[in-house]
Parts: C-alpha cells; sequence; structure tokens
C-alpha cells in the first residue's frame, strides 16, 4: 500500500475540485487523484459560470465556502446579471470566463489546502472490505488505502468522441477515456446510462469580421458571484452576435445524414434543453434563424466560442455552414465540434449524501450521476466531498433540503426521480424559489457550513458582522415611522387610512427603495449598500412569503387530483414540447404521479392543474 488518505477523490474537475477543498476543509487527510495536474480546473466546454439557476447554485457554493464562486470572480471577463428587469428571485449571475485564468485561479486555490495532496494516476479499479471501501489501484499499479472515496469521472467513463462518421475513444478532445472504473460500476451491480453531450467547433478570432455583427456588453457594475469578492478587477470585453442563414439551414439539411446523431451511431441521450444545431434545425427548421453568440475564450486567446452551435457534423461540413453565417464568411476553425458518449449512474443508486447505497464510503458526484454543467457538478461535489469526510470520520452525513437551497432541489431531484436525459438546473424546479434567491445564499447557508466545520474564519468573521448590519439596518428601518399625510409631503403617496407605516413597510412598495425614502429620512443614508438591497429585497417579498406557504399546501391538497384518462397534454399552454411528450408517453393517472416525471416544474404542475379543475 502506498498511502492511507480519509478520502481519495477521484477526477479534478468541477466536481472534483469542490469535493477535495471540502474534504479537506472538514478536516479529513484528502488526495486529489486525477490524470493530469495541468488539466485541474479545466472548462471542456463553455468559458462560462452561472447564468439562471446555475448562479444560484454558485452563490450556494460560495456560501459554503467553496472555490466556484471565487475562482469565477478571479478569471471573469464578461458578467451579466441575467433577469436584471425581473424579481430579485429569478435574477442569475453569469460570468464568460477566462479559461486560462480560471484553470489557474482554481489551481492556485487548490495548492493552498494543507491537509490535500494531489496525485497524478489513472484510477483504474477501487477495492472494498467487509462491505465498505478500502484502497484505490492505479493503471500503474499503486494502491493507495482510503476511508472513503469521491468519483467525479465526467464524460470520461468508456467516453467516445463522435465526429461525423468518425469516433474516437477520449474523455473529452485530446485526453484518454478511463475505462477501468466502468468495470468496477457493473461489478458493483450498479446500473448504468449512456448519455451524450456536444460542443460547438473553436473560432479563430483574428479571421471573425467583428464589424458586420451586432454586439453584447458586459455590465458597467459587474456583481461578483462570492461573497468574500468587494469588487471585479478583471478586464471587462464584448461579446459578437450573429445569426444563421437559410444557406447555414440548407446545408445542414443537406447533410443531416451525416450527422452521427442523426445517422444511428449515438446510443446515447443527449440534452434537449441544449440542443445541438442540428436538432434546432431539424425541430425548429422553419425559423428565419438562430442566434449565435462568439464569445471569446480569454483575454490573449485567439479562440472563440460560438455559442448556439454545437454540432457532429463531419468537419469539412461544420467549415460550410459556419462559413454561411454574417461575419464568419472567411473564418478559420482551430478545432472542430464534436459530441460525446459516456457512461453515467442511475442516480437513485445513490443517498441525499451522493454515497452509493450498495457500497459504504464510495460518493459519486458530477456527470457520472447524469447531470451536465459546470456548476451542478461543483455543488454535488462540494456535498459528497463533505459527506465523504464525515462518512471517514464516523459521523452523520448531511443532508441538504429543497427548502434551504438549490443543492438541496438538485439532490432530491437525482436521488428520487433518477434522469432521462442530462440533468441542468432552472430556477423553475425550485418550489421554494422566493426564499431560495442568490442573493440570500449566505443567509439560508453559511450559518450550516459554519456548524459543520467547512467555513474558514475570515469568511466566518465577515458574515457576522454582516448580519450585525442587517439587523442593525432592520431595526432603524422599523423604528422610522410615518403619516400618509407626512409621506405626501415628501411625494410618497399612500392609502390615506391614517395609519403610521414604518419605513420597512413601506419597502415592500416596488416603487420604494432605501434611496428614495431619503427624502423623508436622511439618516438611511449610512446603512451600507448590500445591506439596503438587502432589506429592500426581504420587504418586497415579506407578503408573498406568506402566499408562498399557502400555495405549497394547496398544491400538496391538489396532487391527489385524477387527470382523466383522455386528456390531451398537447392542448396545455405554456409548457415546453418536451415536456409535453414525456406526459403524453407516461400518461400519469394523477397530479402527484405526473409530479414525478422527469423535467416537470412547480409552474408547469400549476398549468396543468388549472386545466384539469377546468375539465371538470
Ligand atoms: P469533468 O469536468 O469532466 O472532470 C473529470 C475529471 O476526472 C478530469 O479531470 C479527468 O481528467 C478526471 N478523470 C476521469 N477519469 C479519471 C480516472 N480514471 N482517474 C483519474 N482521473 C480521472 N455542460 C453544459 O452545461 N453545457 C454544455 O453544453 C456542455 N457541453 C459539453 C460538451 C463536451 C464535449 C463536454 C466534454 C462537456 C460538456 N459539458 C457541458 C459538460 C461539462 O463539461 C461538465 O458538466 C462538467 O465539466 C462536469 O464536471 P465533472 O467534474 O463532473 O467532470
Amino acid at each position: 500500500m502506498d498511502i492511507n488518505y480519509d478520502v481519495i477523490v477521484i477526477g479534478a474537475g468541477h466536481a472534483g475540485c469542490e469535493a477535495a477543498s471540502a474534504a479537506a476543509r472538514s478536516g479529513a487527510k484528502t488526495a486529489l487523484l486525477t490524470h493530469r495536474r495541468d488539466t485541474i480546473g479545466v472548462m471542456s466546454c463553455n468559458p462560462a459560470i452561472g447564468g439562471l439557476g446555475k448562479g444560484h447554485l454558485v452563490r450556494e457554493i460560495d456560501a459554503l465556502d467553496g472555490l466556484m464562486g471565487r475562482v469565477a470572480d478571479a478569471s471573469g471577463i464578461q458578467f451579466r446579471l441575467l433577469n436584471r428587469k425581473k424579481g430579485p428571485a429569478v435574477r442569475g449571475p453569469r460570468t464568460q470566463a477566462d479559461r486560462r485564468l480560471y484553470r489557474e485561479a482554481m489551481q492556485k486555490e487548490i495548492a493552498q489546502h494543507r491537509n490535500l495532496t494531489v496525485i497524478e494516476g489513472d484510477a483504474f479499479d477501487i477495492s472494498a472490505d467487509h462491505g465498505a471501501v478500502s484502497s484505490v489501484t492505479t493503471k500503474d499499479g499503486r494502491r493507495f488505502g482510503c476511508g472513503t472515496v469521491v468519483l467525479t469521472t465526467g464524460t470520461f467513463l468508456r467516453g467516445l468522441i463522435h465526429i461525423g462518421q468518425t469516433t474516437i475513444p477520449a474523455g473529452r478532445v485530446g485526453e484518454d477515456p478511463s475505462e477501468g472504473l466502468s468495470g468496477t460500476l457493473t461489478r458493483l451491480g450498479l446500473k448504468l446510462g449512456r448519455l451524450k453531450t456536444g460542443t460547438p467547433a473553436r473560432l479563430d478570432r483574428r479571421t471573425i469580421d467583428w464589424s458586420a455583427i451586432g454586439s453584447q456588453e458586459a455590465d458597467e457594475d459587474p456583481v461578483p458571484f462570492s461573497f468574500m469578492t468587494d469588487r471585479i478587477t478583471t478586464a471587462q470585453i464584448s461579446c459578437g452576435v450573429t445569426r444563421t442563414t437559410e444557406a447555414t439551414h440548407k446545408i445542414i439539411t443537406n447533410n443531416i445524414h451525416l450527422s452521427a446523431m442523426y445517422s444511428g451511431q449515438i446510443e446515447g441521450v443527449g440534452p434537449r434543453y441544449c440542443p445541438s444545431i442540428e436538432d434546432k434545425i431539424v425541430r425548429f427548421g422553419e425559423r428565419d434563424g438562430h442566434q449565435i453568440f462568439l464569445e471569446p475564450e480569454g483575454i490573449d486567446d485567439p479562440a472563440v466560442y460560438p455559442n448556439g452551435i454545437s454540432t457532429s457534423l463531419p468537419a469539412d461540413v461544420q467549415e460550410a455552414f459556419i462559413r454561411t453565417i454574417p461575419g464568419l464568411e472567411n473564418v478559420a476553425i482551430l478545432q472542430p465540434g464534436y459530441a460525446i458518449e459516456y457512461d453515467h449512474v442511475d442516480p437513485r443508486e445513490l443517498t441525499p449524501a451522493l454515497e452509493l447505497k450498495k457500497l459504504s464510503g464510495l460518493f459519486l458526484a458530477g456527470q457520472i450521476n447524469g447531470t451536465t454543467g459546470y456548476e451542478e457538478a461543483a455543488a454535488q461535489g462540494l456535498v459528497a466531498g463533505l459527506n465523504a469526510a464525515r462518512c471517514a470520520a464516523q459521523q452523520e452525513p448531511h443532508h441538504f433540503s429543497r427548502s434551504d437551497s438549490y443543492i438541496g432541489v438538485m439532490i432530491d431531484d437525482l436521488t428520487s426521480r433518477g434522469v432521462t436525459e442530462p440533468y441542468r438546473m432552472f430556477t423553475s424546479r425550485a418550489e421554494y424559489r422566493l426564499s431560495l434567491r442568490a442573493d440570500n445564499a449566505d443567509l439560508r447557508l453559511t450559518p450550516i457550513g459554519i456548524s459543520l466545520g467547512i467555513v474558514g474564519q475570515q469568511r466566518s468573521d465577515r458574515f457576522s458582522s454582516y448580519c450585525e448590519d442587517l439587523d442593525q439596518g432592520r431595526r432603524v428601518l422599523q423604528s422610522l415611522q410615518v403619516t400618509p399625510n407626512e409621506a405626501a409631503r415628501h411625494g410618497i403617496k399612500l392609502n390615506q387610512d391614517g395609519q403610521r407605516r414604518s419605513a420597512y413597510e413601506l419597502l415592500a412598495y416596488p416603487e420604494q427603495s432605501t434611496t428614495s425614502l431619503q427624502a423623508l429620512w436622511p439618516e438611511l443614508v449610512s446603512v451600507r449598500p448590500r445591506v439596503q438591497k438587502a432589506l429592500e429585497t426581504e420587504a418586497l417579498y415579506a407578503v408573498y412569503m406568506h402566499r408562498q406557504t399557502a400555495d405549497i399546501q394547496a398544491t400538496q391538497r391538489d396532487e391527489a387530483r385524477v387527470i382523466p384518462p383522455n386528456f390531451i397534454f398537447d392542448h396545455l399552454p405554456g409548457l415546453s414540447n418536451e415536456l409535453k411528450l414525456k406526459l403524453a408517453a407516461v400518461r400519469p393517472a394523477n397530479l402527484a404521479q405526473a409530479a414525478k416525471v422527469d423535467g416537470m416544474t412547480p409552474a408547469a404542475l400549476a398549468l396543468l392543474l388549472a386545466l384539469i379543475r377546468k375539465h371538470g
């Protein structure tokens, strides 16, 4: 036996880095065993972090002192707060990242952990003793003893790349697949499935006619992911916006039989909400064009990621269709797009701690559990790493719940419903989304992280001081009172009911803010900006929070409602086509069964309920 560890994390992608960090922060002697040290923190596909639902996950990881938020802040080159005009509950922080800066920042974070050792190697087998994990063996014959293992092999398990009719065994472009571990998982009697994902060609920035296309700018006031980042200091860039044309569609249609996806060569299921360009043309061909964002992969990087045209067509067809797109007529392709198929484990094999039910001490996180996306992988990594460390120390597992976090929503979805296609996070998956906001992730989760021992002193101190400021600010707002007459003299219109209202109550009016109320109470200027924003959101949502609770109770009652056998799901307005198809295939007998259909959201359930009620 080479060395013994409490926890061995296999794979240093997004899940593996968070898992290793969480295990090490929990105090476990941890090893991060991965193919190559220099690929720690590599972004396999799009150079971006966050977005709707995903941004919430990043904030939650950060609130638990995980790495992703800080690393994204150190490498983000185009911060945008999505849904800025909508309510705070559905705003999604997002940034494009400089690939190199992201990788370097992640490697720096990993190197800073005291009880974390990085080992280069190909994990080939995992052994068990008396029904519990005992060691990991590498392909070159080294054996490491351990209390627990976290497996985070991403798209590498029997990975197979497809470019047209060409197939290449690989974990991602230029890297060998992981062959041995699929055998280990099969030996354990686990249910394995096959999924697929895809990526577009990479374009040479110097050969794009940027003057011929539109652009999208970064926000003027970049909002950081991490509660520990005061200000974003990386340079911010804009990205290009263009569209496919009729000529693009024609080339794709004429060559569709050559696409790996449409020739029957790929057996794995891909994410329908993140379709390839072939999918878009086949399914929505009547549209006159599909939007493409040209996202530079870094400040000094010549590669550009054309977001929206992932493909598995042959390389020459890719070049032909890409050159029909405005701005790309003379573009040079640095690397063709491809699809990749890989093995995944049915996540219903896992407990809510992400430990296998069939083998104590073996935890799984990331793409291996049927999810897609860096953020989903990272969030699972944190949970698995934390619980692997707790298991090695013979402590009780910690389960996140649907009511405390998107992390809890995702893990409950995965472990109770399984997946039929790669799972990604959407805000609509959460039934408590008014309380599970990106802006309050620290209030929801940092106290939990502190009690679990995974939050460092610096964050803990900053959090305490923020909570004190928040309490103080709330007290001030509640103590300042005004009558409707006095308010009217300062231009604030209220019901003339003679009732005194506090500044806190006035913030429930969407048109009011701590800034507008300074006309009445100039002292509000002294409340810290983050505290002002937090109290505005808290006051705005206070009344809705009561309604949310009542709605949840009513939905639970409605779950028993029967769906008529002749019900036509196609007639449901506002539902995605894929959900309609799934409902028609499953034909749930009642609302409770419909709720369990993969991809079903609380909003879709409400629509279904309304129509059933109408049916009588
Ligand atoms: P990965 O990031 O894949 O990391 C796996 C790590 O494990 C690597 O470091 C690897 O070297 C290591 N490893 C594997 N096997 C072994 C072994 N036996 N021994 C030691 N180390 C091992 N996500 C989206 O959200 N949208 C997309 O459009 C999208 N498209 C994608 C397209 C492609 C072609 C690929 C490859 C991925 C795509 N993804 C996409 C997925 C995204 O890259 C993953 O969700 C994310 O990287 C998963 O993180 P992970 O940590 O689970 O695995």
